[in-house]
């Protein structure tokens, strides 16, 4: 695929690094240029998942909770905009007295009325038809491993920003590809993957928030929950880097593991609408 122009900031001409990818030297995303329209609707790359699988996206889904948890005032109503299989509404229905997911997969969508029956809206994030009795709470919108899907990023955060009243939190949850894995795997890694258009960096999560005029109240990364807490990973890192180790374990925020600060696969931030 040739791109003309970085799909999140515009910026023109891309530094194409190889075959596959071209950076944007002023968003820092890295983009894949093997990515391919993907469709979602009779599930494309996610199925439903089984019982041990949903239980490590639930665990996952919790810790994910945990980070924008801080920044709670009298917040009640979360929207999951590609909800998936549901674990972030499974995880924030214990906490919060609203929850609503999107997405446009017909079979999770089934899965989640069925056997998690929590309401969902099968289709793309759109707040029309969201209750304005909904709309008129005190909301946090959610876009876990949603952007990375789309070839107009900036449009989705701009139509959620529309959507949120001054004082609304918006959750961004990323692949980076600035994170230990990419690193060392390249694009041999799992997440460099047709469906994903493009791979993030901390530096493009924050050209988000600028750009749309999000206050930024937290910023950091973290990996998926089965690894993030694994005593063997943990011992990994401290032989590998001692130094870092012990000095992340001092600064490190208590919601986050080492391997999450230390690997850092995801990128994340908690913004707010002023
Ligand atoms: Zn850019």
């Amino acid at each position: 695929m040739m791109l003309d122009a970085c799909i999140l900031c515009g910026h023109t001409p891309l530094e194409a690094l190889d075959t596959h990818a071209a950076r944007c030297s002023q968003c820092g995303l890295l983009h894949n240029l093997a990515a391919e329209e993907t469709s979602y609707i009779e599930g494309g790359g996610q199925a439903v998942p089984n019982e041990a699988k949903t239980r490590w996206r639930l665990i996952n889904a919790q810790r994910r909770l945990n980070i924008i948890a801080p920044h709670f005032a009298g917040h009640d109503t979360l929207i999951d905009i590609g909800c998936g299989s549901g674990e972030m509404l499974l995880a924030a229905k214990d906490r919060l007295s609203h929850v609503l997911g999107f997405d446009t997969n017909r079979p999770l969508i089934r899965h989640i009325r069925d056997n998690l029956a929590l309401p969902v809206i099968e289709g793309y994030f759109d707040a029309a038809v969201i209750a304005p009795d909904l709309l008129a709470r005190k909301k946090i919108f959610t876009l876990s491993h949603v952007l990375e899907h789309l070839a107009q990023p900036l449009g989705l955060v701009r139509q959620t920003h529309a959507a949120m009243l001054p004082g609304d939190l918006l959750y961004i949850e990323v692949p980076l590809y600035t994170g230990q894995s990419f690193r060392q795997q390249g694009y041999r890694w799992n997440l460099w993957t047709a469906e994903h258009r493009a791979l993030y960096s901390p530096q493009a999560l924050d050209f988000i928030a600028t750009s749309c005029g999000f206050k930024t109240l937290s910023a950091g990364t973290r990996i998926f929950a089965r690894g993030s807490y694994s005593a063997k990973t943990r011992w990994r890192l401290f032989f590998r880097q001692p130094l870092l180790f012990l000095k992340c374990l001092v600064t490190k925020p208590t919601y986050l593991s080492i391997a999450d600060v230390m690997i850092g696969d995801y990128g994340f931030v908690v913004l707010q609408k002023p």
